[in-house]
């Protein structure tokens, strides 16, 4: 096939103008990331291998190969893994199929039109998406790849600029797997280009940022990395650039985590785990297909991405490496779900998230606050499916509240100010901190000076019916019939003063109202609607109906 001009993908495109144009201000990161792909495409490689015995692949001399030509100004960077198909190149180079990614766009958008410190906002979201192979257009003004995937006797070369399209064509004699080359920018140090055609340069950002990763990255004969799995080293070894680093090369985040978990067991059933909790919720947090779980590896032979068997969904921001010692290396995800040692293994995972959270909101206020703001709404999802840990997931909630109009409450903190005469963990679900607010159910509790729980996520609705009490005191909805406030009841007469206009409203609301009854539960209002204990909330209902139930 003759030479191909095609249209990078419009999201794709989009993304592209941000590399070429960036202020991101570390261009250093971009070897990590193409380092990073070539590892990944040497574990690739690997399994493929195991797989399939009749793969047709070399797998003898597995590594990474990076040279410098100074004159040239060239940085290469190649990998002998799984390659890419003709098809692989324009479905994986040529779109972002990334979720997450239409929805960063438009932010950045919305930062542009907003004007101002759009640079800014740019930089901010890249970091945060984190821009794999296109980061090379943040140092290279063409980049050029040869790759063929391996098993396959035809190779493609594909080029680009950057610049809205790329070629590609058949090449011929392509080695098993890729090889990268950037025709470097000029050196701008201003800009934060370094040389990255001088060798020493490109050894000390290998050193730097990947020295974790397991396969030999090779500078002429010399192996530049040493090669040590993170997660089999002793603790006190390792330091936390380290760890960052590997977070950023799993969790393709550009940013630092949050919180580094290790975890391991010996004995008959012998495992390690790495994990982060990162810093920002994943773009796709909230996705029907986001990404979940942590990698699989065995005996440090890389098995599988987003093992999903390991970790429940609510915990899916959850990133890292499990390395279990026993499992075979042919295992499906179908096995693995039902596997005993995995589901051991995802327990103390489990148990250990939890308890690392847990060790946040009591030691370090703020970093619990960080954690809570961002990834909360997904942790709460655990409340309805992981009934074994409602109780320890509870207990690290944190819910908006009357009692301050920034800062979140735990239950444990509300019990602990709860006035003499109070019974229950009061709480409203709604749409909005305002309307909950404004509600007139709102009105005898603040009289009373009891506080109440402003519940305004959707998921909010559905676990307060399966939480019937905290520390004792039952949770109650201030918009259901039976709140108690323990008010001194109407005497008969005044009672009987109302008879006539109860009748009435009865009569006119037949339709609409189970009943009308008198209440001291308002202040200032005439009249509100309550639920019976058992009905759905307001925003269920609401919910319900619109989706024609
Ligand atoms: P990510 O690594 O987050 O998926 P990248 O932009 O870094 O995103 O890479 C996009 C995809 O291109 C990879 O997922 C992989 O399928 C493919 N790819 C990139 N580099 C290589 C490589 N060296 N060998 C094989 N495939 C590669
Ligand atoms: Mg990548």
């Amino acid at each position: 096939m003759s030479t191909e001009t095609i249209e990078f993908q419009a999201e794709a495109r989009q993304l592209l103008q941000l590399m070429i144009h960036s202020i991101y201000s570390n261009k250093d990161v971009f070897l990590r990331e193409l380092v990073s792909n070539a590892s990944d495409a040497l574990d690739k490689l690997r399994l493929a291998s195991y797989q399939d015995k009749d793969l047709g692949a070399d797998v003898d001399d597995l590594h990474v190969e990076l040279a410098v030509d100074p004159d040239a100004r060239t940085l290469t960077i190649r990998d002998n893994g799984i390659g890419m198909s003709r098809d692989d190149v324009v479905g994986l180079i040529g779109t972002i199929a990334r979720s997450g990614s239409a929805e960063m766009l438009a932010q950045l958008r919305a930062a542009k039109e907003n004007g101002g410190s759009s640079e800014e906002a740019s930089a901010e979201l890249i970091g945060q998406f984190g821009v794999g192979f296109y980061s090379s257009f943040m140092v290279a003004d063409r980049v050029e790849m040869v790759t063929r995937r391996a098993g396959e006797t035809a190779g493609v070369h594909w080029e680009s600029a950057g610049e809205g399209t790329y070629t590609v064509e058949d090449a011929a004699d392509a080695p098993q797997g890729t090889t990268i080359t950037l025709h470097l920018k000029p050196v701008d140090t201003e800009d934060g280009l370094h040389d990255y055609a001088d060798e020493a340069v490109v050894r000390g950002l290998v050193k730097r940022y990947s020295d974790f990763i397991t396969w030999p990255i090779r500078i002429g004969d010399e192996v530049v990395n040493s090669r040590k799995a993170l997660w089999s080293r002793p603790q006190s070894d390792v330091t936390e650039e380290e760890y960052t680093e590997f977070y950023r090369h799993v969790s393709h985040d550009w940013q630092e985590p949050l919180e580094t978990i290790r975890l391991s067991a010996e004995g008959t059933f012998e495992y390690q785990a790495l994990l982060f909790l990162p810093a920002h919720a994943p773009m796709d947090l909230f996705m029907r297909d986001a990404r979940r779980g942590v990698q699989l590896y065995v005996k440090r032979v890389f098995i599988m991405e987003d093992c999903e068997a390991l970790v429940p969904e609510y915990l899916r921001f959850v990133k890292g490496v499990v390395d279990a010692a026993d499992l075979s290396l042919n295992v499906s995800r179908e096995i693995l779900q039902q596997d005993r040692q995995i589901q051991l293994i995802r327990k103390r995972l489990v148990k250990k998230v939890l308890s690392t959270i847990r060790t946040m909101l009591d030691s370090d206020a703020e970093k619990y606050a960080a954690f809570w703001s961002e990834l909360g709404r997904a942790l709460k999802e655990g409340l309805l499916s992981d009934g074994d840990n409602r109780q320890a997931i509870l207990e690290v909630c944190s819910f908006p509240t009357t009692h301050d109009a920034e800062a979140q409450t735990t239950l444990a903190d509300y019990v602990a100010r709860m006035p003499e005469g109070q019974d229950a963990v009061y709480y409203m679900t709604g749409d909005s901190r305002a309307a909950l607010e404004g509600s007139p159910h709102m009105e005898a509790f603040r009289a009373k000076g009891y506080e109440v729980l402003l519940l305004t996520d959707p998921v909010d609705e559905v676990w307060v019916d399966m939480v019937p009490e905290f520390d004792g005191r039952p949770l109650a909805s201030i918009a259901k019939g039976d709140v108690d406030l323990g008010g001194d009841d109407l005497d008969d007469e005044t009672k009987q003063g109302f008879d006539g206009l109860l009748t009435w409203l009865g009569t006119t609301l037949e339709d609409d109202v189970k009943e009308v009854r008198l209440s001291h539960r308002l202040t200032t209002s005439a009249a509100c609607l309550v639920g019976d204990p058992g009905d759905l909330t307001p925003t269920l209902e609401k919910m319900y109906r619109a989706m024609g139930q």
